[in-house]
């Protein structure tokens, strides 16, 4: 098998990205659209799987940040539009129009140079970014409606949508996000009631949807929840039960099983003189293939025939487990690092502790570096 030359996988289950999308519906009622953020190789998950998983849930766009990556998406010719993030500069923005792509405006240089880039008798489609208070990109609020009247008088343009982001972390986020939604949303009512409201307005992301946060928009900007990830630090802001990581299984398997007998030296964690026989196994799975050391003081582990076993090092390729309590572990034995069910089951967020980093950055780093095998019902196209 060409999995037996580098026997470490990842399995992302594609079902869940629909459990989870049927959350987050359920959650923000039949009012508002949703706009998955696929960016970032759809955090980690690999793009063009996951965007073929859900052109057929009625999205309002696919957003994504790389233009290489929105050209895969294009490629796939899938029915539901991919709308670029700021993220070109203005003479790029030909580029954008020409590949089909919806790009995202944030300044007048954009704008023209995506309605010059209109072919002869056509429109562009563009989204506004507005900066509502994060400071980071887009318009600002107070200008907002000056700057749509600009584009209104650019022939050959059409804005089609309208959004900013809010994205926190904690309580005392909560409570901004809240306030500058409450401004957001003061904005569209002007836009509505003198009739200047683009089709798409969206200001929610995760964070404000976990968070029960509401605003007069019609669409919300998911990418951690319909992942199945927290955007929070603070796990007390929300209960993200409904929600299953689609990220459901690292494994590896053994490469060799060794017994150290008592008093032996071996160097692993400076165990000089063993007091009692010890057998240790290796798995080609590390930092390489995008774990990271463990957090001193944690005390992670992988499964191995059913068992618990506890990781002793990480090194740039290596795993070296501890199977002195499995004793019938032998070369190509699973190792689970993540997954399996019931109780017994290793969570995304138990391993990215352990590795003391997020569970996004946890399936960021080890995406890519890892046999991928997607399942569920949308993945036999994939
Ligand atoms: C990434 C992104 C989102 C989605 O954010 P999540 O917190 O992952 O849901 C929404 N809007 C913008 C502008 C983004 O960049």
């Amino acid at each position: 098998m060409a999995d037996d030359a580098h026997p470490s996988w990842a399995i992302y289950d594609l079902d869940r990205l629909r459990v989870n999308l049927a959350a987050i519906r359920h959650f923000i009622g039949p009012d508002q659209t949703c706009i998955a953020a696929l960016k970032g190789n759809a955090y980690g998950h690999g793009a063009v799987p996951v965007a073929r998983a859900l052109d057929d849930e009625g999205l309002a766009a696919f957003m994504t940040g790389s233009f290489e990556e929105a050209c895969r998406l294009r490629a796939e010719r899938l029915s539901t539009p991919v709308v670029m993030f700021a993220g070109a500069l203005p003479t790029g923005m030909a580029d954008l129009v020409g590949a089909g792509l919806v790009p995202t405006v944030v300044d007048r240089a954009s704008a023209e140079a995506a309605a010059d880039a209109a072919p002869p008798g056509e429109t562009v489609a563009v989204y506004v970014k507005l900066n509502a208070g994060l400071g980071r990109l887009g318009v600002p609020l107070d200008a907002a409606e000056g700057f749509l009247d600009e584009l209104a008088a650019i022939p050959g343009l059409e804005v089609r949508g309208l959004y900013t982001h809010l994205p926190f972390g904690d309580a005392q986020g909560r409570d901004w996000a809240a306030q500058r939604l409450a401004a957001f949303d003061a904005l569209l009512a002007r836009l509505e009631e003198s009739d200047r409201i683009p089709p798409v307005t969206q200001a929610r992301a995760s964070a404000c949807v976990a968070a029960g946060l509401a605003d007069r928009a019609n669409a919300v900007c998911v990418g951690h929840l319909l992942y199945g990830l927290s955007p929070f630090a603070d796990a007390s802001l929300a209960d993200l039960s409904p929600y299953r990581p689609v990220l459901s299984e690292v494994g590896s398997r053994l490469i060799q099983v060794s017994d150290h007998p008592q008093g032996s030296d071996i160097a692993i964690g400076g165990s000089y003189g063993l007091r009692r026989g010890r057998r240790t196994g290796v798995a080609p799975i590390g930092v390489a293939q995008g774990l990271a050391r463990p957090v001193p003081g944690s005390r992670p582990h992988a499964h191995v025939r059913g068992r618990r076993a506890p990781i002793v090092a990480v090194s740039l390729e290596h795993m070296v487990l501890d199977l002195t309590d499995v004793e019938s572990a032998a070369v190509g034995d699973a190792v689970r690092l993540l997954g399996g069910e019931g109780d017994a089951a290793i969570g995304l967020d138990e391993l990215a502790a352990w590795f003391g980093v997020t569970p996004l950055d946890t399936v960021m780093a080890l995406s890519g570096r890892l046999t991928a095998h997607y399942r569920g019902a949308s993945a036999g196209a994939a």
